[in-house]
């Protein structure tokens, strides 16, 4: 089967399996997506879920925040870890979002990627889940999969497996595919424990690598 075939075979598997998967970041402005996004770094969505709430509480809008001393934010974001770094970005994003786009996140792919704390994988996040456009995000439940399942072979890096999933991804597809595999991931092809391929729906067609 060539690796675009096996692509669709996938993506129609996982649709089945996963017909709901969406982002798990709780966000209703796009402005809070791209706070999550940053805030997820080596933490879990559950956790940021929460700290945000009390993040919002203190400055609910673009403007508050851009406001605010980095210093306050840190206090608030400390629990999901480099909090420093963090908490800087997020103040110099929401500076730019209200100096340079009048409060809104732009919908453009290179601009993203200008602001604070923003790499490809963030970007490709906001472009799809917010703006509909298509999207891979390439975080480390995709990356684990796709090299699993032998849609790339042993590439690690998010760039470039990024660049060689466009080539077998539908553009349209791409965004809650990525969705869909991180489902998978923390359900069946998992990290820390021995993937559980005798329950998985792509078990006949998976080559089953392990990197
Ligand atoms: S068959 Fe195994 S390795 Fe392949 S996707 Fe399923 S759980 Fe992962």
């Amino acid at each position: 089967m060539t690796k675009k075939k096996l692509a669709l075979e996938v993506i129609e598997r996982l649709k089945k399996e996963y017909p709901d998967a969406g982002c798990t970041l709780d966000y209703n402005d796009a402005w809070k997506l791209l706070v999550s996004v940053r805030l997820a770094a080596q933490c879990t969505d559950a956790r940021v879920n929460v700290v945000v709430q009390d993040l919002y509480a203190k400055y609910p809008t673009v403007e508050a925040l851009a406001a605010a001393e980095a210093e306050d934010i840190e206090r608030i974001v400390r629990p999901c870890g480099l909090g420093k770094s963090k908490a800087r970005d997020i103040s110099a994003c929401m500076k730019i979002l209200k100096e340079k786009y009048d409060g809104k996140v732009p919908r453009d792919f290179d601009a993203l990627l200008k602001l604070p704390g923003v790499g490809r994988k963030s970007a490709n996040l906001i472009m799809g889940d917010v703006f509909g456009e298509p999207a891979i995000v390439t975080d480390t439940h995709c990356i684990r999969l796709v090299n699993r399942i032998g849609l790339v072979d042993g590439i690690k890096e998010p760039k470039k497996v990024e660049m060689e999933l466009w080539k077998i991804i539908p553009p349209k597809e791409g965004s809650d595919f990525c969705h869909r595999l991180v489902y998978h991931g923390r359900e069946v092809c998992t990290a820390r424990t021995k993937p559980y391929c005798s329950k998985c729906c792509l078990a006949d067609i998976c080559a089953k690598e392990r990197i």
